[in-house]
């Protein structure tokens, strides 16, 4: 039987098997935020919907972003005017639909003698994408003297300082977003599965009509057949392109980005800042929780697309970046308490720098009817999915004749993101906070579930009521504060193995690299038990996660190539 969402690890098998019995109007391969949004407008329309993804959701390049929905200031440089004015306003939308995943943060621009940028061309960059982006009131622009922005933050280099800029973007989780919207998409009908990877297209008189998809975990096939298939493989669509054999024309290319992780102590930023590098391109250092992060490099990436690692050049990079424009803090490798890296799959212009190739989003159809979403943003995930999904129903309309609503995803908020709107949010938490402390958990801990998990915090008070009367020895030997979001994830969010969750529900392994190495034994026994693996499961996922948390901190020199799917 499905699970209260169908989203429960337990019932991936249960999914597959349905998947390879039903017919259905669209397969989407990818689990990344592209196809997750494109599952999700779909299932709202009523097509009936199915989609694989064969690592976990996310594991792609949409847990590894800068982790902002953000309209792409930067891109004003390139005159990339059309793209900021949309993605610029897919921001609110995102921020109205799941409040829980967006906070808003002001960024500060600083500029200093001498920089790519002055107090005159901040102030009428800023004021465009202020008009184009449609920004309200409150979160328009604000020019600083240099008293005012050492106010915000002491650590700017003051030597040539000027003033700065402030205008705000919204700071997110990237893989949590991912997952919300999955999540939503499933809660109105769509079929969604990890760890199932499409390895053979299958057609009918030339016309592609599904996949062979293969259970990573079992290693059992299936034949999944739809009247339309979407390729939403964001730095794969190319490989399904070869499948389909029709990789010609447009190709992408892949630029890999890295970030690092810092204690607060050791990286005190009080204010998100976005400043220029001394080979004029532009990184964020954001606070979150305790820590700071720094990046993005950007640089042509030819190694295992599923694996990309950082090196100590690119960890050199970011660190040079950021002690030329906070010179107090003197950063060391010995202070990366945590990194990640991740591949942009861009769209390939001849004669450009990774920097320079735009980042804009196209849509192209091969002869045997397989549609490619290529390119694209984070922020801009619903918008993509609205053209996509759009092009689906003209498409099934005109093989069948039939027809399906209108797109309402504008509308739609995301899973946990009923809490009465970005209005409502302030209030939710505060009476979230309230109810959880009535429950016996602390009002600490009730507020960081409510902030992370939004309107579906009460389905954890629900498991916290459950566990809290009758844990089993094994649950016991964790903490409340693990315990819940670990039942959750695996019940209500097909979570398979310990890096899924520590990772891809909930960010620990870049932001809390301690706790995972304090709670991980525990966890991965409890994970063990709940599902029932095998010693030589229970092997391999202890070594991922190992991998995992050594790579976090350890560069390395040569890329690896490109291979297989890295395994699980
Ligand atoms: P992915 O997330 O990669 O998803 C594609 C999925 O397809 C993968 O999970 C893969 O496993 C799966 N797949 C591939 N082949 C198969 C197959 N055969 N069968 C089944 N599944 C398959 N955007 C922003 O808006 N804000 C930012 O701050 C930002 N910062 C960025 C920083 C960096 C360093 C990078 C790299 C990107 C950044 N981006 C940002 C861009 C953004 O992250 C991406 O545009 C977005 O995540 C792409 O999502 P996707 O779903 O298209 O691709």
């Amino acid at each position: 039987m499905m699970g209260e969402q169908g989203f429960a690890a337990q019932e991936r098998t249960a999914v597959l098997e349905r998947m390879g019995r039903e017919h259905f109007d669209i397969l989407i391969i990818g689990g990344g935020i592209t196809g997750a949004g494109i599952a999700l407008d779909a299932a709202d329309r009523g097509l009936k919907t199915a989609l694989v993804e064969m690592q976990d959701f996310a594991a792609g390049t949409s847990s590894r972003s800068t982790k902002l929905v953000h309209g792409g200031l930067r891109y004003l440089k390139q005159f990339e005017v059309k793209m900021v004015a949309e993605v610029g306003k897919e921001r609110a939308i995102v921020f109205e639909n799941g409040p829980h995943v967006t906070i808003p943060e002001r960024m500060l621009l600083p500029f200093h003698q001498g920089g790519t940028f002055n107090a005159f061309t901040t102030s009428i960059g800023l004021l465009v994408y202020d008009f184009l982006a449609g920004v309200k009131r409150s979160e328009r622009r604000r020019m600083l003297d240099i008293q005012a922005t050492l106010e915000r933050e002491p650590l700017l280099k003051r030597e040539g300082l000027k003033g700065s800029g402030s205008y705000v973007e919204y700071r997110t989780d990237d893989a949590r977003l991912t997952i919300e919207v999955m999540k939503e998409a499933v809660t109105r009908g769509a079929l969604a599965v990890n760890y199932a990877k499409a390895d053979k297209l299958l057609y009918d008189s030339g016309r592609i009509s599904g996949a062979s998809v293969t259970d990573r975990i079992t290693g059992k096939p299936y034949e999944i057949r739809a009247s339309l298939v979407i390729n939403a493989a964001g730095p794969w669509v190319d490989t399904l392109r070869e499948m389909d054999r029709s990789k010609e024309g447009k190709v992408l290319r892949l630029t890999k980005g890295i970030h690092l992780v810092f204690d607060a102590e050791r990286f005190p930023l009080q204010q998100a800042v976005y400043f220029d590098t001394p080979d004029g391109r532009m990184v964020f250092a954001i606070p979150r929780d305790g820590k700071t992060y720094a990046g993005t490099t950007d640089t042509v990436y030819e190694g295992d697309t599923a694996h990309p690692r950082m090196t100590a050049e690119d960890r050199a990079y970011v660190l040079q970046a950021i002690n030329g424009m906070f010179p107090d803090v003197k950063l060391t490798v010995a202070d990366v308490e945590s990194s990640w890296a991740g591949v942009r799959p861009l769209i390939y212009e001849d004669g450009k720098s990774p920097s320079e190739i735009s980042r804009k989003d196209e849509i192209w159809e091969s002869r045997s009817g397989l549609i490619t979403i290529a390119g694209g943003k984070l922020t801009g995930y619903r918008k993509m999915s609205e053209l996509v999904v759009d092009r689906a129903v003209r498409e099934l309309g005109r093989l069948r004749g039939q027809s399906f609503r209108a797109c309402r995803t504008r509308h739609i908020p995301i899973s946990g993101g009923n809490v009465g709107g970005s209005a409502g949010w302030d209030a939710f938490v505060s009476k979230q906070a309230i109810a959880g402390a009535a429950l016996g958990l602390s009002p600490e801990t009730a507020r960081a579930w409510a902030v992370r998990y939004g309107s579906n915090v009460e389905r954890l008070f629900a498991i916290a009521t459950r566990s809290m009367k009758n844990a089993t020895e094994t649950e016991a030997a964790l903490p409340i504060e693990v315990r819940v979001p670990l039942l959750y994830a695996m019940e209500q969010e097909m979570t398979v193995t310990p890096s899924d969750f520590f990772i891809r529900r909930t960010g620990a392994l870049f932001f809390q690299i301690d706790e995972v190495k304090r709670w991980k034994q525990a966890v991965i026994a409890l994970m063990s038990e709940y599902a029932g693996w095998s010693a030589e499961q229970e092997r391999q996922y202890t070594t991922e996660l190992d991998a995992y948390l050594y790579e976090a901190v350890t560069p390395v020199e040569v890329e690896a190539e490109p291979g297989a799917v890295k395994a699980i």
